[in-house]
């Protein structure tokens, strides 16, 4: 547990204030992503709309939702480093890091699953149809805590949860980025902003066919837009803009997970050091 161990020592070097303030924001995120798992391992229809969106994404799909979660989760840790002097880094661009509801739900499951894989192996290979009611069992007593911790715990106690999704979400884009590929960068794609089209009329020109309005596509940093399923394969095989030739930057969100974490991982040498 190498992750664990330097995200809670970095927290250790901040000051009791804002350690109180950190663990507040962490409890609460840890919160919202427990009701919403719990929510969709409740409902049958959210349960399968959520296994299903899964099921349509690639491999390096589910890699670049997590990737996509982990840097908003870094960056909910490290703002309140940025409140003190251990660091200089610029405000984040957070557009980059913005996550649909469906793609919460679905990384949630993910990792959800990831766990389960890992504790109860062969939960999984059951039928899909017995999954949700094995995971509700499994996960009930982790679901239906309360979600406060009791006045007086430790924040480390209310830390432990977030630090731990961190890590493991961590662990999990790490082992991603092993394969070469002639494409655009996993971490170029994984940076990729959704935007919604606003006017009717525009062609994406893989497919040639309209982007309907209302419908969350894919925005190119020449502004160019395109259906997210006709993007992904063409940046698989090349790193430039198929209408202008715009050639991607190749260190987007994976630029920034590194960034803070080497940041993360300098407070916590710092913390040795004491
Ligand atoms: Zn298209
Ligand atoms: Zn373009």
């Amino acid at each position: 547990m190498e992750e664990r161990a330097t995200i809670l020592a970095a927290i250790s070097t901040l000051p009791p204030s804002q350690l109180s303030h950190l663990s507040l924001s962490l409890l609460s995120a840890t919160d919202g992503h427990r009701l919403r798992l719990s929510s969709v391992l409740s409902s049958p229809s959210l349960f399968s709309s959520t296994l299903r969106h899964l099921h349509s994404l690639s491999l390096p799909e589910k890699y670049l939702l997590i990737a996509r979660h982990l840097l908003s989760s870094l960056r909910r840790i490290t703002t309140h480093f940025l409140l003190s002097d251990l660091t200089t880094l610029p405000p984040p661009p957070m557009s980059t890091a913005a996550i649909r509801e469906t793609d919460l739900n679905a990384v949630l499951l993910l990792l959800c699953f990831c766990e389960t894989h890992q504790h109860h192996p062969t939960v999984l290979e059951e039928n899909y149809s017995d999954w949700r009611v094995s995971l509700c069992n499994i996960f009930s007593d982790k679901l239906l805590t309360a979600a406060f911790s009791p006045v007086g715990a430790s924040p480390w106690t209310a830390l432990a949860p977030y630090v731990d999704m961190v890590s493991r979400s961590w662990r999990l884009v790490r082992a991603s980025c092993g394969g070469g590929k002639k494409g655009a960068s996993p971490e170029t794609v994984m940076g990729l902003p959704a935007v919604e089209v606003k006017e009717g009329g525009r062609e994406c020109v893989i497919c040639k066919e309209e982007m309907k309005v209302g419908k969350e596509v894919c925005e190119l940093p020449c502004e160019h837009l395109f259906h997210w399923s006709c993007i992904l394969p063409w940046l698989n095989n090349t790193d430039t803009c198929p209408c202008c030739r715009h050639r991607l930057p190749s260190d987007d969100v994976f630029g920034e997970i590194q960034r803070i974490w080497d940041m993360l991982i300098k407070s916590s040498d710092r913390q040795s050091l004491v």
